[in-house]
C-alpha cells in the first residue's frame, strides 16, 4: 500500500480499503500548550504516530485526526489560560466524534479504533463511541476505544525512565514521558534548551474554579521536562505501540 493515511488517499483507494475489509483508526488529540519546549500539537502527533504504526502492522488505515480536544485542566494540562490552548466544549467534541464515527460506519468500515492522546478527552470519547454505536445499530461493526495510549509500562521501563521521578500521569503533562517520546518521534520539533523542571505549588486531588495560582505553573509543564531523553523516548515508544498493537490484533483477529 502506497500510504496508510486516509488524507493522502483517493476515493477509489478508500473504497478498495473498505471492500477488502480493512479497519480504520481515528487519532484524537488536542491543540494545547505543552510548556516552553514542545509544540501545541504534541497530543495529536503522539496519537497519529501510534495509529500509523498500528495501522501498518495490522492492515488498517488512519483517518484524518481530530486535532482539537476538551478543556485543559490545571493538573493534567496546565489549564486553559495559556496562548495556544484551543479547546472545544465537551458537547461539541462529542457531536463531532459521533458525526465522524457514523460516517465511517455508513461508508462501510466495520473495524474502528479510537486512539486518544489527550487525557481530558477520555470520558467524552467513550460517550461519543457509545452514542454512534447506539445510533447506527450495526451488530457487524466493532469499535475499540483507547481513551489513553498508555496502559502503564513494565516495572523495568518505569525504573529506567523515571527512577524516583514519577509523579503520576496527570503531572506528566509536557514532562518526562511526552518530551522523551517527542524527542524520539519528532526531535526537530522539541526545543530542549527551553525545557524546565516545574511543579504546581499545591497538587489537589480535586479541581477548583477559578484555578488558583498555586495549582498552576508558569512554564505550563507540570513536572521535570529536563529529565527527558531520546533513549527514554524510544523505550517508552516501543512498549506503548507493542501493547496497542497486541490489543488491536487480539480484538480483530
Ligand atoms: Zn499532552
Amino acid at each position: 500500500m502506497k500510504t496508510r493515511k486516509m488524507w493522502e488517499m483517493t476515493r477509489l483507494d478508500i473504497e478498495a480499503a473498505i471492500k477488502s475489509g480493512m479497519g480504520i483508526i481515528l487519532p484524537v488529540g488536542s491543540t494545547e500548550q505543552h510548556g516552553y519546549h514542545l509544540p501545541v500539537s504534541t497530543d495529536t502527533i503522539i496519537a497519529v504516530e501510534s495509529a500509523i504504526v498500528v495501522a501498518e502492522e495490522s492492515n488498517m488505515i488512519v483517518a484524518p485526526p481530530v486535532a482539537y480536544g476538551c478543556k485543559s485542566r490545571p493538573l493534567s494540562g496546565g489549564g486553559e489560560g495559556f496562548a495556544g490552548t484551543i479547546s472545544v466544549k465537551g458537547t461539541v467534541f462529542i457531536h463531532l466524534l459521533v458525526d465522524i464515527l457514523e460516517e465511517l460506519i455508513a461508508d462501510g468500515f466495520k473495524k474502528i479504533v479510537l486512539f486518544n492522546g489527550h487525557m481530558e478527552n477520555a470520558a467524552f470519547i467513550y460517550e461519543a463511541a457509545f452514542e454512534a454505536y447506539k445510533n447506527v445499530q450495526r451488530p457487524d461493526t466493532k469499535i475499540l476505544v483507547f481513551d489513553m495510549l498508555v496502559n502503564g509500562f513494565s516495572e523495568q521501563t518505569m525504573d529506567a525512565v523515571f527512577g524516583d521521578d514519577f509523579a503520576g500521569w496527570g503531572l506528566e503533562h509536557a514532562s518526562i514521558y511526552e518530551t522523551s517520546v517527542m524527542l524520539h518521534l519528532k526531535p526537530e520539533l522539541v526545543n530542549m534548551d527551553a525545557a524546565v523542571d516545574d511543579c504546581p505549588e499545591e497538587v489537589c486531588w480535586y479541581d477548583i474554579l477559578p484555578a488558583p495560582d498555586k495549582m498552576l505553573t508558569k512554564s505550563g509543564n507540570l513536572w521535570k521536562a529536563t529529565k527527558a531523553t531520546k533513549e527514554k523516548g524510544e523505550l517508552l515508544w516501543k512498549e506503548q505501540v507493542a501493547s496497542l498493537l497486541s490489543a488491536v490484533q487480539k480484538e480483530f483477529k
